[in-house]
């Protein structure tokens, strides 16, 4: 399918942030999208690169009410060459396919989306920042829109792209957090939706985040749906524990999502012969590990920030503070090492980075 672009007017192109450690996350969108629709019977049809704009939908689109949407996150990045990189995108692409799939939702040929990332991509190219650490998110979404009431798989779609400059996640350096470990919710349960990015998620992680903020802690630490004791997520991020020399890490068993970066850590981990175990330690299991003084590091897995380092946890009424609050050594080199993959500092052993331009 050809992809049609149609470019802004030069007098309607939005100002470009001047200021690039103000950019925070999520706010600011750049001058295109991209757009592609469905139509059981039909298939994928009009895939257009556009201006930016607002959607028109109608008030019973059905991911209004019954959330079949899904997403995706990753992120394009200026290298110390000028040239840009994305990072595994075919692991994204791959996960939204099954997110699709989950979701009763057509799925979308993995050349045509990564082409679509390309040139919208490159036509934007001027939003992508250049400083350290500052990238441009990208959120592939897909969501349903025949309009009816009634509870069915719809049999239209729409597929977008957006694209926001983003900051660097640590502008004043790494800041370990401090996670509050949730007993009353849950995130996700073992034949749910856990293991895609499902929008509604995202919806019914909030009261837990909100306590936990109550509480002056930064995320959740979610426990298992079943026996609210094994350690699953941390926020919306993979979560690893180093106890001894063991890297620790839940294995995927349904009810934890699939991180590239999780993926990434292993592998990369591995390389340097630290030994990496997927299995979920219980909390019970990590609270006595720092009381006998093995608990060494926690960190947390993500696009966003890649690597996340946890400086305290808040379980009932116990603090246990890891590392001294400071941030542990395989945690930095892990974000160091990845950081200058994704930015072309280092070469690529994994062959993970992909040059989209020039
Ligand atoms: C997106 C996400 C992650 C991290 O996935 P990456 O591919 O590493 O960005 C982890 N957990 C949840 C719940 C997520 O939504």
């Amino acid at each position: 399918m050809e992809i049609k672009i149609k470019e802004i007017l030069p007098g309607e192109k939005k100002p470009k942030p001047k200021d690039e450690s103000k950019l925070g996350f999520g706010k600011i969108f750049s001058d295109h999208f991209f757009t592609m629709e469905y139509k059981e019977g039909v298939g994928w049809r009009n895939a257009s690169i556009e201006p930016y704009r607002p959607l028109i939908l109608d008030p019973a689109a059905m991911c209004l009410h019954y959330g079949q949407e899904f997403f995706e996150g990753m992120k394009a990045y200026r290298g110390k060459d000028g040239a840009i990189y994305l990072f595994r995108p075919m692991e994204n692409i791959r996960r939204m396919n099954s997110s699709a799939e989950r979701l009763c939702s057509p799925v979308i040929d993995e050349e045509l989306f990564l082409e679509a990332l390309k040139k919208l991509i490159i036509l934007d190219k001027d939003w992508i920042p250049k400083s350290e650490g500052t990238a441009l998110y990208i959120r592939p979404t897909m969501i349903a829109t025949e309009a009816a009431l009634g509870v069915h798989p719809a049999d239209e779609f729409l597929f977008f792209i957006i694209l926001c400059p983003v900051g660097a996640y640590y502008p004043q350096g790494f800041s370990p957090t401090k996670i509050y470990v949730s007993e009353e919710h849950v995130r996700a349960v073992r034949g749910g939706v856990g293991n895609i990015k499902a929008a509604g998620n995202y919806a019914a992680s909030l009261l837990a985040s909100k306590k936990a903020s109550a509480l002056g802690c930064t995320q959740v630490l979610w426990l298992d749906a079943l026996e609210r004791k094994y350690v699953e997520e941390v926020g919306t991020s993979n979560i690893f524990i180093l106890i001894g020399d063991e890297l620790l890490t839940p294995p995927l068993s349904g009810s934890i999502l699939p991180g590239v970066t999780r993926d990434s850590v292993i592998a990369m981990a591995r390389s340097w012969g630290v030994k990496v175990t997927e299995r979920a330690p219980s909390i019970d299991e990590i609270i006595m590990a720092h009381g006998k003084g093995t608990l060494k590091e926690i960190f947390a897995s993500g696009t966003a920030a890649i690597v996340s380092p946890v400086g305290q946890i808040c379980y009932k009424d116990i603090e246990c503070v890891i590392g001294g609050g400071k941030v542990g050594k395989l945690t930095e080199r892990l974000y160091r090492e990845i950081l200058d993959i994704q930015y072309g500092v280092k070469n690529d052993p994994f062959g993970w980075r992909v040059k989209i331009y020039p």
